[in-house]
């Protein structure tokens, strides 16, 4: 049994969503991930922020604005009077819930309630439509059986549980729909698995039924070599390791979200990245395989903050990069990229939050300098010792721009490196350039 997820602009419109459901009635029983149309999300974060503002004008409008979009797509989608009424009923019922919120009280634990709303009107309206086909399809709510833990981790014995028993009660249902990015908590309370996080449940649900693949479908032909949408000319890679994959995906490589990768690479699952617009096109397979002897792609990670701390003392002393990385720990902040010397030790992190805080906390131990607006560009490869001269080729590209910091070494598949953000156009073009 496969798992097909497609993303915001794969049921981005009537048209998309009729593609869609074209694509996964060849008869093959599957699950079908859908997430929200695209925007959605977007516009439901927007309801939620006037909310907290106490601005119900402003959410009122944004409300109105995706009932007319969504009006207008079962307008499209459906050819019956019947279903027309059915698709309309539902996008009604959805927004008298979200204006609600409007009237009567929101607090901080609706929020996550009203951001699930476009994965469950997108597969509202997909099995509509199905039933309009006459092709059988079920719903299983992600709400029944996808949950993550009081430490915000998938609660993987709970979900494969709970899947298990819904996919023996249909057993016979060649497809069956659910929902992308929405889940429980551990108290039973409405959550999600962070924003672009359809894909990671579709990996979660892959891993749990023991899937034969994990197909992830959006608007591209797969992973390509460098950010398509910095550089022009950027080519579709054909093969991926689940290690280069999970780099890439990690620093900046949208077309997979950052955790999607482990659940598949633990139960060794292969993940198909496809393209709902040419379907015949081969994509990206991702498995355990790993290609020697290249360079294989180029991402960037936007949004980095660098933090050197230098001290006339012996700071790489015994003890020193504990109390520093203690620090961080006590923020709950993971740091990204890391490089020594004898008298100073610089960091990255993206999550800037507690930014003041830590560095109030690291004064105690030298001069503390930050660097805001910084990018990590991340080279992905068979960087293995012996391949020499790779990491030559690299720095060679970018030898026009000023590195911040470079790390090499951390894994076999990459190098980092961190630079200003307004270099980082020329040095992905650069690396492109050189490096494919
Ligand atoms: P979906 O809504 O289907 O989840 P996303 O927008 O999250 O789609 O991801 C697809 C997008 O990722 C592409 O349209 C592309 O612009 C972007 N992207 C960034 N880096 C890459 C890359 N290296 N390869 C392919 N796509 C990439
Ligand atoms: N709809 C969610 C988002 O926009 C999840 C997803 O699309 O993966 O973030
Ligand atoms: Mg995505």
């Amino acid at each position: 049994m496969k798992v097909l997820k497609f993303g915001g602009t794969s049921v981005g419109s009537a048209e998309r969503i009729k593609s869609v459901a074209e694509l996964v009635s060849d008869g093959e029983r599957k699950i079908v991930v859908l997430s929200a149309m695209s925007g959605t999300t977007n516009s439901l974060e927007e309801v939620t922020r006037n909310l907290y503002k106490k601005d119900n004008e402003g959410a009122n409008k944004v409300i109105d604005e995706l009932e007319k979009r969504y009006l207008d797509t079962v307008e499209h989608l459906f050819s019956s009077g019947e279903y027309n009424t059915k698709g309309k009923g539902v996008v009604s019922t959805y927004m008298e819930y979200l204006r609600s919120f409007t009237v009567d009280m929101f607090t901080v634990y609706e929020e996550k309630a009203i951001l699930a709303q476009g994965e469950l009107l997108t597969t509202a309206l997909f099995y509509y439509y199905m039933q309009e086909q006459r092709k059988s399809s079920v719903l299983l709510p992600a709400l029944d059986y996808m949950r993550i833990n009081s430490k915000n981790e998938p609660d993987t014995r709970y979900i494969e549980n709970n899947l298990k028993s819904l996919l023996e009660k249909y057993n016979t249902e060649k497809v069956l729909i659910t929902q992308g990015y929405i889940c429980r908590n551990a108290f039973g309370e409405i959550d999600n698995l962070q924003r672009g996080g359809s894909d990671y449940s579709a990996s979660l649900i892959g891993a749990a039924i023991k899937a034969d693949e994990i197909q992830i479908w959006t608007d591209i032909d797969g992973m390509h070599n460098n950010d398509p949408r910095v550089v022009e000319d950027t080519q579709s890679i054909s093969e991926l390791s689940f290690d280069e994959a999970a780099e890439l995906a990690y620093f900046g490589a949208k077309i997979l979200h950052p955790t999607s990768v482990l659940p598949a690479k633990l139960a060794n699952i292969p993940v198909r990245l496809l393209n709902t617009l040419e379907p015949d096109a081969s994509g990206t397979l991702i498995s355990s395989k790993q290609e020697k002897n290249r360079i294989t792609a180029v991402a960037a990670k936007d949004n980095i903050t660098a933090i050197k701390i230098k001290s006339g003392r012996m700071l790489l002393a015994h003890g020193f990069l504990r109390k520093v990385f203690e620090i961080f720990e006590s923020y709950k902040t993971p740091i990204d990229m890391i490089t020594t010397s004898e008298v100073g030790v610089s960091v990255t992190i993206d999550d800037d939050t507690y930014l003041d805080e830590i560095v109030t906390d690291l004064n105690k131990y030298g001069t503390v300098h930050v660097d805001e607006d910084q990018v990590i560009i991340c080279v992905v490869g068979d960087l293995v010792a012996e391949n020499k001269g790779y990491a030559h080729k690299i720095l060679e590209a970018v030898k026009h721009v000023p590195l911040r910091m470079i790390s090499y070494g951390g894994s076999n598949y990459n190098v980092s490196l961190l630079i200003n953000a307004k270099d980082k156009e020329s040095a992905l073009k650069a690396l492109s350039d050189k490096l494919f």
